[in-house]
């Protein structure tokens, strides 16, 4: 059984005094204890407000508008994350899921020793004494793969690389042994080096520690070697789901093999990703026709009259494209 399951989960952008406008619709998505599902997809399709949504931590004008967000860890009964008090919800949050996003430089605070934030984090969740928070965040720097980790935990964030940086996030995201952790966009900010060696640590982590990790991106490259299993995002919902040897060998929507074509050669030398043609997605979702009609080398007349449902087309492989799909109810 997943440990946390989002079920039919959508997104509402709701501005004081205006309409609310969905972002994201339908998600359904499971995450299992010791793998890595990657959420993957172009900025703006909706994966960070998945994310937020995954921990019931999106603040207004963002509101969950449907669906349900079920945490099953071992020894307690499963729990909605949607029907907590705020109370109950900050104590699953600390406990059991752990997150980490994209700059660890706005998400650390310059003002203090890096140590310190990360025996607050374990002084707040697990009520450690000030020494055994220090002794136990000397420890978690080097699960981190932080050298000199009994110097290296009184340093301040701006005397570490951008690389430390993010070890640091994620000590402290892994600090109370959660269930789940979250990384979003873990390594965008990073260099191409650092990039596989954060992806490298996270993955082992993972499996050391038996966490389900959702890991967002929108570089189908570092999905490949990170991921048991993929969700490809477009414009708020899911298109493509599958493992991920099934999502690299035999792609099935347009848009995913738009974002594999897009990618440099192996072989070649690394560059960014290429964009895959056609415009910039508008925000927000559509249901009168395929969410991809505007881009879709395949466009068929069917596709501007009605929203394909992701099927399935093979075992443990869904995609949302009237190649393959029928009509979403
Ligand atoms: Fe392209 Fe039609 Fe498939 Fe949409 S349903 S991805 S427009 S072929
Ligand atoms: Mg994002």
């Amino acid at each position: 059984e997943p440990v946390l399951e989002m079920r039919d989960v959508g997104v509402e952008l709701a501005p004081l005094g205006g309409a609310a406008r969905r972002i994201t619709s339908d998600v359904d998505l499971a995450l299992h204890a010791g793998r890595t599902l990657a959420l993957v997809g172009e900025s703006g399709c909706g994966k960070s407000v998945t994310a937020l949504a995954a921990m019931n931590l999106l603040a207004p004008p963002l509101r969950l508008g449907t669906g349900h967000i079920l945490l099953r860890t071992p020894g307690a009964a499963p729990r909605d994350l949607t029907r907590l008090s705020p109370a109950e919800l900050r104590a699953a949050r600390g406990g059991q899921l752990g997150m980490i996003f994209q700059d660890p430089m706005t998400a650390l605070d310059p003002a203090f020793q890096v140590g310190e934030q990360i025996a607050e984090s374990l002084r707040a969740h697990l009520g450690l004494s000030r020494r055994a928070a220090h002794d136990r965040a000397v420890e978690l720097l080097q699960l981190v793969g932080i050298h000199e980790p009994e110097r290296r935990v009184r340093a301040y964030p701006f005397q570490l690389s951008g690389g430390m940086r993010q070890r640091v996030m994620i000590a402290i995201a892994v600090a109370c042994s959660p269930a789940v952790l979250i990384a979003d966009e873990p390594t965008t900010a990073l260099d191409v080096t650092v990039q596989a060696q954060i992806l490298e640590l996270l993955r082992e982590l993972g499996a050391r520690l038996g966490m389900a990790t959702l890991l967002i991106t929108h570089d189908l490259g570092v999905v490949a070697e990170n991921a048991d299993t993929v969700a490809v995002m477009y414009r708020g919902r899911i298109v493509e789901r599958a493992s991920a040897e099934a999502l690299f060998t035999a792609p099935a929507h347009p848009y995913t093999r738009g974002l594999l074509a897009s990618l440099p050669p192996l072989d070649g030398p690394r560059e960014r990703l290429r964009p895959i043609p056609g415009q910039v997605p508008p925000a927000g979702v559509a249901d009168a026709d395929c969410p991809f009609v505007a881009r879709c080398p395949e466009a068929m007349p069917r596709c501007l009259a009605a929203r394909p449902a992701l099927t399935a087309i093979a075992p443990e492989h869904e995609a949302a494209c009237f190649l393959h799909a029928t009509v979403a109810a």
